[in-house]
Order: C-alpha cells, then sequence, then structure tokens
C-alpha cells in the first residue's frame, strides 16, 4: 500500500470521514442537554433537569449499544464500507430531523420529531462508529508497530471534528436557533460521506465485505450491485428505526423493564454465540478475556467522562461566570476544551510512548488504564472543590473547567486511543467489529450511568455528591486494576 507521511493512504479517507461525522455527533450533543431543558418560549423543549438527563442517559447509551449490531452486520455481510455509508444516511437523517423537531407545529409533534432524530442517529451510529475504527485496523499488518500511532493520528481526527462542532453547531444552535445547529450538525455530516465516497479507492481492500477478493486491476469501488444492496438494507433499516421508535415513545409511558430485559438476554446470548464459535484455541480466549475484562474498566472511566454533556454542560451554564467584559461565553464552547486539548496533547503522548518504548519502558495497556483512570479522578477532585466553592453563591472562573477538562484529557489520552487499538490487536481476526462493538457497548453501559448517576445517587445515597463519588470510583477501579495487571500482561499473550 502506498505511504503518505509514512502510514498508509487510507488513513487520511478515514481521518476526515470520522472527523466530518464527529463534527456532526458533538455539535448534536453539545446542544441536546440544553435544547431539552430550555424553556418553549426560548423554542427549547421545556423538559426538567432529570428528564433531560433520561433522555440524554438512553440516548448515548443506545448510541453506543448499537455498533454490536453494526459491528456483526459488517463483519458477517456487508463489510465495513456499505455499513460506514448506511450509517452516515440514517445519521444525517436524524440532524436533520432534530432540527425540524424545533419548527413544527405542537408540542406532541415536536417530541415526535425529537424522538425519531434520536433514534435515527442510535442506528446511524451503529452502522458507523465501530466499523470506521476497525478498517483503520485493517490498513497495518498484523505486527505493524505503526498500528498504535495511527490510531492516535485518527483520534485526532475525532477531536478536531469535536472541538470545531460546539463552537459552529453549538453556537449557532444556542445563539440563532436550535434548528440551525442541528442542521448544521447534519450538513457536517454530509461532507463526511461526500469525502467517504470520493476517497474509497484510497482504502485497497479494506473494508470489503467477508470474502471478496479484489483483482488487480480492479478498481475497489462501489459497483451498481453495491449501490442497489445499500439503499435496500438502508430501506430496511429505516423501517426497523420506525418499528423501534414507535416501542421506544410506548416505553417513555409505560414500565420499560420487561422490553429492555428480552431484548437484553436475547442480544447477550447471541454475541456470546458469535464469540464462542469464532474463538479458536488457548491463545484467542485469553485475548478475548482480556477484551472483557478492559471493557469493564472501560465503564468505570466513561460513565464519570461523559459528564460532559450532561452535569458538567449544566455546571457551566449555571455555577461559572461566563462574562468575558461584555461577551457572554457560550454554554457550548466548553465542549470544545477537552477536544482541542487532544489535538494538542495526541502527538506528545505518541511521542511519550515510543519514548518510553525506546527505553523499555513504555506501560503495557492496562497500566496505560490504570493512568487513564487516575487523570479521572484527579479531574474530579479539582471539579468537587470548584463545587465547594460555587456552593457559597459565587459564579466561579471558567479556569476550573479548563482544568478539568485537560485532566480528563490526559485520562482520555492514556485510554480511549490505546483501547480501540488494543481490540483490533487482540480480537479473533474474523470478529473485530464485533468485538469493537462490545467496546463501544461497555462505553454504552458507562454512558446510561453518566445521565443516571445523579439521580440513583439522589435516590440511594442522598449524602453522596456526584462528583465526590466519582472521585472514589475513579481511584478504586485505577487501583484494581493496576493489582491485577500483571496477571492480564501474561494473558494478552506476548502483545503489548
Ligand atoms: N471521544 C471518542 C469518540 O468520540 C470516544 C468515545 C467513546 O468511546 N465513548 O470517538
Amino acid at each position: 500500500m502506498t505511504k503518505s507521511y509514512n502510514h498508509p493512504k487510507g488513513l487520511m479517507a478515514l481521518f476526515f470521514t470520522e472527523m466530518w461525522e464527529r463534527f456532526s455527533y458533538y455539535g448534536m450533543r453539545a446542544l441536546l442537554v440544553l435544547y431539552l431543558t430550555s424553556t418553549l418560549i426560548s423554542g427549547g423543549m421545556g423538559m426538567g433537569r432529570s428528564n433531560a438527563l433520561e433522555i440524554y442517559a438512553v440516548f448515548t447509551g443506545l448510541v453506543y449499544l448499537t455498533p454490536l449490531l453494526g459491528g456483526l452486520l459488517a463483519d458477517k455481510y456487508l463489510g465495513q464500507r456499505k455499513s460506514i455509508l448506511i450509517g452516515a444516511l440514517l445519521m444525517a437523517a436524524g440532524q436533520f430531523t432534530l432540527a425540524y423537531s424545533q419548527v413544527a407545529a405542537n408540542l406532541p409533534e415536536r417530541e415526535n420529531l425529537l424522538y425519531y432524530g434520536l433514534g435515527f442517529l442510535i442506528m446511524g451510529n451503529g452502522f458507523f462508529k465501530p466499523n470506521i475504527s476497525t478498517i483503520v485496523g485493517q490498513l497495518y499488518q498484523e505486527n505493524d508497530p505503526r498500528r498504535d500511532s495511527g490510531f492516535t493520528l485518527f483520534y485526532m481526527g475525532i477531536n478536531v471534528g469535536a472541538f470545531i462542532s460546539p463552537l459552529i453547531a453549538g453556537t449557532l444552535g444556542e445563539k440563532v436557533g436550535w434548528a440551525w445547529g442541528f442542521s448544521c450538525a447534519g450538513v457536517g455530516m454530509l461532507l463526511g460521506l461526500g469525502w467517504f465516497i470520493s476517497q474509497a479507492s484510497k482504502l485497497g481492500t479494506a473494508g470489503l465485505p467477508p470474502k471478496r477478493v479484489v483483482a488487480k486491476n480492479e478498481k475497489p469501488i462501489l459497483k451498481a450491485s453495491d449501490w442497489l444492496g445499500i439503499i435496500a438494507i438502508t430501506v430496511t433499516t429505516l423501517i426497523l428505526v420506525v418499528i423501534f421508535l414507535n416501542t421506544w415513545s410506548l416505553l417513555g409511558k409505560q414500565p420499560r423493564s420487561t422490553i429492555t430485559t428480552i431484548a437484553t438476554v436475547i442480544g447477550a446470548t447471541a454475541l456470546l454465540y458469535i464469540i464462542l464459535s469464532n474463538t479458536k484455541g488457548k491463545t484467542q480466549w485469553s485475548r478475548v478475556a482480556v477484551i472483557f475484562v478492559l471493557c469493564s474498566f472501560n465503564v468505570f472511566f466513561w460513565a464519570g467522562f461523559e459528564q460532559v454533556g450532561g452535569t458538567l454542560n449544566l455546571f457551566a451554564r449555571e455555577k461559572v461566570n461566563l462574562m468575558l467584559g461584555n461577551w457572554e461565553i457560550p454554554v457550548t464552547s466548553f465542549q470544545s476544551i477537552g477536544a482541542i486539548a487532544i489535538v494538542i496533547f495526541a502527538p506528545l503522548f505518541s511521542i511519550l510512548w515510543s519514548g518510553l518504548s525506546k527505553i523499555k519502558a513504555n506501560p503495557n495497556t492496562p497500566v496505560k488504564f490504570v493512568i487513564g483512570l487516575i487523570f479521572l479522578g484527579l479531574g474530579f477532585v479539582v471539579i468537587s472543590l470548584a463545587n465547594n466553592l460555587a456552593n457559597n453563591g459565587l459564579l466561579i472562573s471558567p479556569l476550573w473547567l479548563v482544568a478539568v477538562y485537560l485532566l480528563h484529557t490526559f485520562g482520555e489520552l492514556s485510554l480511549s486511543p490505546i483501547g480501540l487499538s488494543m481490540i483490533t490487536k487482540l480480537s479473533p481476526p474474523k470478529i473485530t467489529s464485533i468485538m469493537m462493538g462490545v467496546w463501544f457497548g461497555s462505553t454504552a453501559l458507562a454512558n446510561y450511568f453518566a445521565g443516571m448517576l445523579e439521580t440513583i445517587l439522589q435516590r440511594h445515597l442522598p449524602g453522596m455528591h456526584l462528583f465526590n463519588f466519582l472521585v472514589i470510583t475513579s481511584f478504586s477501579a485505577a487501583f484494581v486494576l493496576f493489582i491485577i495487571s500483571p496477571i492480564l500482561k501474561k494473558m494478552m499473550k506476548g502483545i503489548h
């Protein structure tokens, strides 16, 4: 494969596709809770805080749960490329539906559109998110030493998108009108889709459906029959989305537990069956076990980290002095701090890991996770202090939040790209996308907790403040993982 800047050409195709997709996702996410809780008069949905946080929890949970399905379909039938195309179309539809939810005629119609928009995003992300990361892994040979740094570059693409979108889509939504913000996110997704289609030939054979081998001089771009397939599957998915959403809006009014339990049992059984039938031999089993252990610690990390779009977003609106002279800082722009910090610090972390590698001191994957959890805990120490100050009635300086986001970014860089890379290294090759789905599935659980934790604590541990609780969970998880890290390292069977 041709190299550019010492990485496969396809990396840039994926970098910008993911950049635009994350532009779309994070622009929408910066607005979501604010849109839900803003008054009807200001064009918002007029919901209460806990109701909005619950929708945020269920939505961001499901967004990361459907990658299991998207991963499965890609590994078995579609290949990653088609899945990405379908996902992008669905997500663009979702953003425009959300935009329309602001301007529709009456409240029930607006609520329906809101749920439909979120539903399209949930399904679309399932097709898109695991598969784009899997293709990155496919650009590299098995023991290619560039893999981790390729993932770190890719992670920068994610965060370039995540940085600019709250500033553009977020500010448009907050200051001009919610519909403008969501539409801007939709346009971003379409730009990503266009870029991906135009760059597909740079991917070589990566991401094609299983077993299809491309002849030497055949251009691996999509043929008419592929397009027909894509349209057929998109239409089928749209029908599924409608059925799903009708069920979901029913769920809002009735007890959720039965349907959720049935879906969980069916899903878990299918997943287990697929993993069982595709994992062979002691080495593969041992590595799959490590994936599951690390995924469970991943839950602790993201349950804290993802406060960013929920309680930390509301904290910025309610407790931070937003006036800079005569200018009021848009609340959504705080969402960009972590992302720009990633773009700045990712190369440093990349250099740090390879420098440490040269002197044989590069921490192994579980230890990098420990470092990630420690930074997360430190961030919550800072926000707890800030919260105590704010409780005295003062609006606090925005620099407190900057410090929290910086610490959380250091944590994210130690854990998140390393986790993606780890999945592509440890998975049995035939089910890499499915295992990527497992990784994002653990994030799903974490996102759900992230949104629900405040309510859960108020109900069961009323004396405990959310931020203090997260200090305890982050440090405890780091401690336990550190203790078991030598065992995990052995179980990785030669992979660092
Ligand atoms: N910030 C990263 C992304 O958007 C990781 C998200 C996650 O795993 N929760 O891809």
